[in-house]
């Protein structure tokens, strides 16, 4: 069954983020934006992308999709002709991992929370897997950073990462963050609101003011920005535990807009990959554990 979920998630996420399947990827350009030092964000098809250059080599985190591999090359080499030393996967999905074999091919190692490894591997697929894992914390010492990884529990799926460069004062926050609408919250993967929430109030505790972060999808952001979600998670949260103390029903809830138009109304939200209802849902799924 686990598996077939799993399938059913990486086809889910590949057709919300990607289009579909058969999608041109050929029309997709790497966009890179500075964000301090010499980090960089790119962007392009699937999550975000940092990417950390100097004498020690590339490091990078996350890669899209295999069929952009080679654009994502391109653009890292403009900023560096450096080997890419290391791949250091957020989370599991496929918007942020399909790119794990062709990295590993070129010589890049492969770095991720246990969990990913263990969603990844299958009797079908064993390659682009992470070859050197953790569970809670891994320190990675490269370019003048003390690169930090910080696994927080159950939040956007089970397998997720906080990568901080302390030096530089830039966060990678994977899909705990998404800076363009409500969350995604991957209940069928080990996600939950609860862990969202934490996973957000670590963060805060990891940086300050003059943090810059990268969100798993959606434009680079600020500590206010990145603080304003965190408060929106726990707002929605809290608005929708109190509808269930109150008695209502998933469906009803799922019909109140009032739970989370502070943030974006229905219509805001209606062509956004969660839209109100499916926010709404989702978080009552996970405070009533009626997800898998
Ligand atoms: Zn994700």
């Amino acid at each position: 069954m686990k598996k077939i979920t799993y399938f059913f998630t990486i086809l889910f996420l590949t057709s919300c983020y990607s289009g579909f399947a058969q999608r041109d990827f050929s029309t997709v350009n790497i966009e890179i934006i500075p964000v301090k030092d010499s980090i960089y964000m790119l962007m392009g098809s699937g999550g975000n992308i940092g990417i950390s250059v100097g004498k020690d080599g590339v490091f990078m985190i996350d890669d899209e999709f295999a069929a952009l591999s080679e654009k994502i090359t391109a653009a890292i080499r403009t900023l560096s002709d450096k080997p890419i030393k290391f791949l250091a996967n957020t989370h599991f999905h496929g918007d942020h991992t399909g790119g794990n074999a062709k990295f590993e091919e070129t010589g890049a190692i492969i770095v991720a929370q246990e969990n990913v490894r263990k969603r990844l591997k299958s009797d079908d697929n064993t390659v682009g897997l992470p070859v050197i894992t953790f569970d809670s914390d891994l320190t990675l010492h490269l370019n003048g950073n003390d690169i930090m990884a910080t696994h927080v529990h159950n939040a956007h799926t089970d397998s997720d990462a906080l990568i901080y460069f302390p030096q530089s004062n830039v966060m990678h926050t994977g899909d705990t963050f998404f800076n363009n609408g409500f969350p995604f919250i991957d209940l069928n993967s080990g996600g939950s609101i609860a862990g969202d929430v934490e996973a957000g109030q670590a963060g805060l505790m990891l940086t300050n003011t003059d943090t810059k972060f990268i969100p798993g999808h959606g434009q680079l952001a600020n500590y206010e920005e990145y603080k304003a979600y965190v408060e929106m998670l726990k707002t929605l949260q809290e608005n929708v535990q109190n509808a269930i103390n109150n008695g209502k029903t998933r469906t009803e809830i799922s019909a109140m807009e009032s739970l989370s138009s502070a943030f974006y109304t229905d219509a805001e939200a209606e062509k956004s990959f969660i839209t109100g209802p499916k926010i709404r849902e989702t978080i009552y799924d996970s405070l009533t554990e009626k997800a898998e």
